[in-house]
């Protein structure tokens, strides 16, 4: 084992702090990383907060990560100490079910290995996961993702995760040149679902409860940016997109953007991972064959093929990258849905950093 220190939480009103975790040595088939960056996604509030009523405590998240290899197991193939790689939101699956076997581990029928907060459902601490909030970790070969030569590390991070999640979805709805789309909600997954689809050739607009979001938009690639709260600006997209993406992290009602798809046109939901506040109005849907579908990140192939994608297009987040010890200002910033990019940790600020238990004691955390 190897102590190793990071950022948690205790429980689900407990800031972020310090805390030493204990790494497994590595068998024949891992890698060990030290992390250099790693992105705070929405989902890492989510469950730090208990939202999604799953959460084990001590709660490490960080599921965006780039680091570099210091050391391998013997019989690692693919990897060597040096290498600059990527580690997403799995770090293993059964490798045997058929989602695992068509490369879809995040549907794996024995449920995958989240990267942090796994096996959940066995709540002992020994195989409880730890994330990428911490100073190293260790990733079985096969979930280990190669960084592409030449990208910036940090802005690398979010791919792993937002890329990713916005990505696979477009890719299985043959999202290209021609495509009218729309992405509602401008945060992290939204302003990476922006540039994928231009580079993907499809014609974008961003809906938003943000008018002030407007020029960052643009600045995207975006045609417009569509106020979700002005009705009239939403009765003039009526039946205009093929394809709208949904990044909103936020019970809403669904039914407000299902007349603006055409016939035949899909929504897909990649963000609200919890019940909608109002039932789906089936009578708004069926008159245009209009399909609700739903997506998960996406597989470990499909990791590198967005990574690669990304390389060969010059695209990449939009990072503001900060010390470790802002990483509970940025989950606040977050929470309250203000930024049009990804925060990204800079973890060679956690360096040095020890466990702050008589903090935690004083605050009655
Ligand atoms: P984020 O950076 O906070 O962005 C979400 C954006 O949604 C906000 O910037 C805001 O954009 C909009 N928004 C926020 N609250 C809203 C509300 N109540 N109603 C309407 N719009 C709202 O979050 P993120 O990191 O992109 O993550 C988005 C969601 O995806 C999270 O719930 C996360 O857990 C989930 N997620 C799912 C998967 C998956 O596999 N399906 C993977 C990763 C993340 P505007 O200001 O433009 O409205
Ligand atoms: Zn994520
Ligand atoms: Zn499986």
């Amino acid at each position: 084992m190897t102590k190793t220190i990071g950022y948690a939480a205790k429980h689900s009103v407990s800031a972020l702090r310090p805390m030493f975790i204990d790494r497994r040595e590595p068998g024949a088939s891992d890698v060990v990383i030290d992390v250099m960056f790693c992105g705070v996604c929405h989902s890492d509030v989510h469950q730090v907060k208990n939202e999604w009523k799953n959460t084990v405590y001590p709660c490490m998240p960080g599921h965006e990560i780039v680091g570099r290899v210091t050391a391998v197991g013997a019989s690692v193939k693919k990897f060597g100490a040096g290498d600059l790689v990527g580690v997403g939101c799995m770090v293993d699956s059964c490798r045997e079910c058929r989602s695992c076997k068509e490369g879809l581990e995040q549907y794996c029928e024995r449920g995958f290995l989240a990267t942090y907060n796994g096996n959940a459902r066995n709540p002992s601490e020994e195989n409880l996961t730890f994330g990428g909030y911490s100073e190293s970790i260790v990733v079985r070969e096969d979930f280990v993702l190669r960084i592409p030569s030449g990208m910036s590390l940090a802005s690398a991070a979010p791919l792993m995760c937002a890329g990713l999640t916005t990505f696979s979805p477009m890719r299985y709805w043959k999202v290209g040149p021609g495509t009218s789309l729309a992405v509602v909600g401008l945060g992290g997954l939204g302003h990476m679902a922006v540039k994928l689809a231009r580079a993907l050739g499809a014609d974008v607009t961003v809906i938003s409860t943000s008018p002030d979001k407007k020029e960052a938009a643009r600045i995207l690639g975006a045609k417009k940016l569509i106020v979700s709260t002005e009705k009239k600006e939403m009765e003039e997209a009526e039946s205009s997109f093929d394809f709208i993406l949904s990044t909103i992290p936020q019970p809403h009602d669904v039914n407000i953007y299902m007349p603006l798809l055409k016939r035949d046109g899909i929504l897909t939901i990649v963000g609200c991972i919890a019940p909608l506040t109002k039932p789906l109005d089936i009578s708004g849907m069926i008159m245009d064959r209009r399909v609700l579908a739903t997506s998960l990140i996406g597989g470990v192939a499909e990791t590198q093929e967005v990574l690669d994608f990304a390389a060969k297009n010059g695209i990449s987040a939009d990072v503001k990258v900060i010390p470790i010890d802002e990483v509970n200002d940025a989950f606040k910033t977050v929470d309250e849905g203000e930024v049009p990019y990804r925060f990204v940790i800079d973890m060679a600020s956690i360096k040095g950093k020890t466990e702050d238990d008589s903090l935690m004691a004083k605050v009655g955390l």
